[in-house]
């Protein structure tokens, strides 16, 4: 049996090797190493695959984040509303931004922000929401948008881990993650369902004015070759990584049925076992399993995971400490017990190996020794 990983990254790409060397190597063989011609080529497939009007590649997922907020114009001390239970750098942006992060519990079914959480934290102060789809499923956005329409908020969602997924409102409208708030990013971070081979990002709007300000933003705030009307970043996706992504953005529909598949062999072995709560779905999205998160009850954590360790299969905990309880963010004032259901989830989640590449001996392998883990754990 091949040895598993979380993330298969070297048999995904032997299954595609011809055609993203060549891809590759024409970028070397221009020397379009900035703003080549692969970089307009990836962004206009990717705004016909989203349905979205504007995509600007940025150099990462957390740049993505920053930039969106610069475009909108937030001042010193505005609130801006996030799930504490994410990955810190959409928090971190907050921050840095000097901007007010304002950390709010999740939905016990879901791992999503709490939407009822996001209405009572909302003050004269909130001027964004930032909704994160975490794992690879939709915030229940219909609802989240009717909070924002009520009190003039923006919402700048964070699909990260979310690219491909459909989230259906109750009109019949059908949207991609990233295309509801008035804008969204991504990344291309290796491990991510869409993933070059370095660091990428992108954010894509609908919104022309904004469109235009976001392209400046990256590029040094700069309209007019070397006049430069905004204080902006440097953050670009190069042309290598588009060339690949582009390759990559193909197969991301096949990509996704494969995560799906892995997914429901897991959900199969697991569904009704009285130490495993499986990924609940959220009957408005699809889900592009970013990654694969149970929920163990009454069983020591610890054990489970040293025992995977020594049977060689690598599992991981997404994530062990909500950003509330973070050091870097105590000025925030949090305390332990703030937001208990984020809390509960940091001590009791466990995600399996989850990726492309999976087979069923590998799922075989996982499953049966997962409940064997758990069999020698329970509390
Ligand atoms: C990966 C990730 C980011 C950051 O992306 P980078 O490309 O690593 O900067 C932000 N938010 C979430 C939820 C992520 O999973």
């Amino acid at each position: 049996m091949r040895k598993i990983q979380m993330v298969d990254l070297q048999k995904q790409y032997q299954n595609i090797k011809e055609e993203v060397d060549s891809a590759i190597q024409e970028v070397i063989n221009n020397c379009t190493f900035i703003n080549g011609p692969s970089v307009k080529q990836f962004q206009a497939n990717l705004e016909k695959y989203l349905h979205v009007k504007h995509v600007i590649p940025c150099g990462n997922g957390t740049d993505g984040l920053q930039v969106s907020l610069m475009a909108l114009d937030l001042q010193p001390g505005d609130e801006v509303i996030t799930t504490t239970f994410t990955f810190i750098a959409t928090a971190e942006v907050i921050a840095l931004l000097k901007l007010t992060p304002v950390l709010v519990d999740v939905d016990p079914d879901t791992f999503n922000i709490s939407i009822s959480a996001v209405e009572k934290a909302v003050t004269n102060k909130t001027k964004a929401i930032i909704p994160v789809h975490l794992f690879g499923q939709c915030v229940d956005m219909e609802s989240l948008m009717k909070i924002a329409e009520k009190h003039n908020l923006h919402i700048v969602e964070d699909a990260c881990q979310a690219i491909g997924a459909d989230y259906h409102f109750s009109n019949g409208e059908v949207k991609k993650a990233g295309t509801m708030g008035i804008i969204g990013c991504t990344s291309f971070f290796p491990s991510k369902n869409l993933g070059c081979y370095g660091d990428g990002g992108a954010v894509f709007t609908n919104d022309d004015i904004l469109a235009k300000k976001l392209r400046g933003i990256v590029n040094h705030g700069m309209f007019v070759r070397y006049y430069h009307d905004i204080v902006g970043v440097n953050s670009r996706l190069d042309s290598i990584q588009a060339a690949i992504l582009d390759v990559k953005l193909k197969r991301l529909d096949d990509y996704i049925k494969r995560r799906n598949a892995a997914a429901s062999f897991y959900n199969q072995v697991f569904a009704n076992h009285e130490n495993i709560v499986i990924p609940q779905r959220h009957k408005k999205s699809t889900h592009v399993f970013h990654q694969y998160t149970l929920v163990l009850k009454n069983v020591d954590r610890d054990k489970v995971v040293a025992y995977m360790k020594e049977q060689e299969i690598p599992v991981m905990i997404y994530y062990p400490v909500p950003l509330h309880l973070q050091k870097a963010y105590e000025y925030l004032s949090y305390k332990k017990g703030d937001l208990p259901v984020s809390e509960a989830f940091s001590e009791s989640v466990i995600s399996l190996p989850m990726h492309t590449e999976l087979d069923d001996e590998q799922l075989n392998y996982i499953t049966s020794h997962l409940l064997k883990a758990i069999s020698l754990s329970k509390k």
